[in-house]
C-alpha cells in the first residue's frame, strides 16, 4: 500500500478532531504542513515478453470457436494487482482473423490475447520488438487500433508514416513515469523508407532525442522518472554482453532511470548502479536498476530456462525534493503447461513463491516435476538477481 494512502486516513482524523473542537484555523495550518511533507510511493511491475506460439493459440481455442486466454494469468493476477502500474512487451501483432492466427516465425494473435493481458492487471504495453512488423504495416496499424479500442496505452510503434512513436507519459498517483521502447531490429530486415518510422529501432540519436524532449517539457508534464524498455541482447544468453553494459551506462548518463529489457527468452543477470545526482539543489545518491532481460512472461517455449521469467519491481518515491527509485525487487515466474480441470491443455504463468507456499500446504498441489522445477527456479533467479548491495528483494 503506498505511503500516502496508508497515512491519509490518520491525517484526516487528526484534522477532523481539530475542526470538531472548534479550532478550524489550526486545522487549516495542519493540512498545509502535511501537504508539504506528503510523500507518495508507488510500486511499478514490469514483465518481459508476451509471446503467442501456435501451441498457445490451439490451447486457447474453445469448442465455440472463441480464443480464451483468461486462464493464463489466473495464478499471477493477484500479484499484479499489488502494483500501482504494470506493463510488459507485446511480442506479437493483432492483425485479425483474416490474416490467419499463427505463431513463430511470423506471429499474429487473436484480439482476445490483449484483452486477457489487460484483465490480468496490466496497464500498458510496449510494442517495439523484432516481431512488430510480422504482418507488415497493416499489422502495426491494426495492433494499435485494438490496443486503443481497449484503452491500453502503448509506445514503441506508430501508425504514423511521418513521425516516430512518441514516449508514453503516465501519471500514477502524482508520479509521472515516462516510458520509451526500442527494438534492436526486425526479423523482416530493415524497414523500407516508406515505413521507416513505424517501429522504434535502437538508435542513440533517437533515444537521446526522446529523453531530451521529455526533460524539456514544462514541470506539470515532465516525467519524474524515465523508464527505457529495450528489446535486445543475444538469445538464450544468461549474461548481457560488455557492449550492452556500456550502452546502459550511456542511457543512465543521458537521463534514463531504469533499463527494462527483454528478447533473449531467458532472465539475465542484473545490476543496480548508483550515481550521485543533484536533485532540487541537494546531492543525492540514486539507484539505477539495469534489468537486461526479464525473459518470457508467457510463451510456448518449454526448454528450460525459457519457461522462466520474472516480474521486476521498482518502488518510486516522490517528495518535495523530487522523485527517485527507492527499492527494487523481483518475483520469479514459471510458465506451466498443464491439463486443466476441464481436461484442456492450458498455459499459465505461475507466481513461483506463491506456488511454493501452496506446496507447503499441499505437497500434491503440483506434479513432482513441476515442484522440483519451481524450487530450482528460485535458486537460479536468486543467482541472477544477486548484486553486491543485495538490493533486489523477492516480492511475493
Ligand atoms: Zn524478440
Amino acid at each position: 500500500m503506498p505511503y500516502f494512502f496508508r497515512t491519509a486516513p490518520l491525517r484526516l482524523l487528526f484534522v477532523l478532531g481539530i475542526v470538531l473542537s472548534g479550532r478550524s484555523v489550526l486545522a487549516a495550518q495542519t493540512v498545509s504542513i502535511n501537504a508539504t511533507e506528503a510523500s507518495v510511493k508507488i510500486r511499478v511491475a514490469v514483465v518481459g515478453d508476451f509471446m503467442c506460439h501456435d501451441s498457445q493459440i490451439s490451447a486457447a481455442l474453445q469448442k465455440d470457436g472463441v480464443y480464451d486466454f483468461s486462464g493464463c494469468y489466473a495464478h499471477i493476477a493477484p500479484l499484479i494487482a499489488g502494483a500501482d502500474f504494470a506493463f510488459g512487451n507485446l511480442e506479437t501483432v493483432l492483425a485479425g482473423k483474416a490474416k490467419e492466427y499463427t505463431g513463430y516465425p511470423a506471429f499474429n494473435s487473436p484480439d482476445s490475447y490483449a484483452k486477457a493481458i489487460q484483465q490480468a492487471g496490466f496497464d500498458a504495453l510496449t510494442t517495439a520488438n523484432n516481431h512488430s512488423f510480422d504482418r507488415q504495416y497493416f499489422g502495426v496499424k491494426r495492433t494499435l487500433q485494438v490496443l486503443d479500442s481497449l484503452n491500453i496505452p502503448h509506445t514503441g510503434t506508430t501508425d504514423s508514416q511521418s513521425e516516430r512513436s512518441k514516449p508514453l507519459i503516465i501519471n500514477v498517483q502524482g508520479i509521472k513515469l515516462g516510458i520509451i521502447a526500442f527494438s534492436y531490429g526486425l526479423n523482416n530486415g530493415a524497414l523500407s523508407e516508406q515505413y521507416r518510422t513505424t517501429v522504434n529501432v535502437i538508435d542513440t540519436l533517437a533515444i537521446r532525442s526522446d529523453i531530451r524532449s521529455m526533460q524539456a517539457l514544462p514541470p506539470a508534464e515532465r516525467p519524474d522518472i524515465i523508464l527505457v524498455s529495450l528489446h535486445w541482447g543475444a538469445e538464450y544468453q544468461l549474461q548481457p554482453s560488455p557492449s550492452q553494459r556500456r550502452f546502459v551506462e550511456w542511457l543512465f548518463r543521458e537521463g534514463a532511470h531504469a533499463l527494462l529489457g527483454a528478447h533473449p527468452h531467458v532472465v539475465q543477470t542484473v545490476e543496480n548502479k548508483r550515481f550521485v545526482r543533484v536533485q532540487q539543489g541537494r546531492l543525492d545518491t540514486l539507484m539505477y536498476p539495469a534489468i537486461y532481460s526479464m525473459g518470457n512472461f508467457i510463451s510456448g517455449q518449454r526448454t528450460k530456462p525459457r519457461e522462466t521469467g520474472v516480474v521486476a519491481w521498482l518502488e518510486v518515491e516522490k517528495t518535495a525534493a523530487g522523485a527517485k527509485i527507492v527499492g527494487v525487487g523481483y518475483t520469479p515466474t514459471y510458465i506451466d503447461k498443464r491439463r486443466n480441470e476441464a481436461g484442456r491443455t492450458e498455459y499459465r504463468v505461475l507466481n513461483v513463491p506463491k506456488a511454493l507456499h501452496e506446496l507447503e500446504q499441499d505437497p500434491k498441489a503440483y506434479p513432482a516435476n513441476v515442484s522440483k522445477r519451481l524450487k530450482e527456479i528460485m535458486k537460479e533467479l536468486e543467482k541472477q538477481f544477486s548484486t553486491p548491495d543485495n538490493s533486489f528483494r523477492v516480492i511475493e
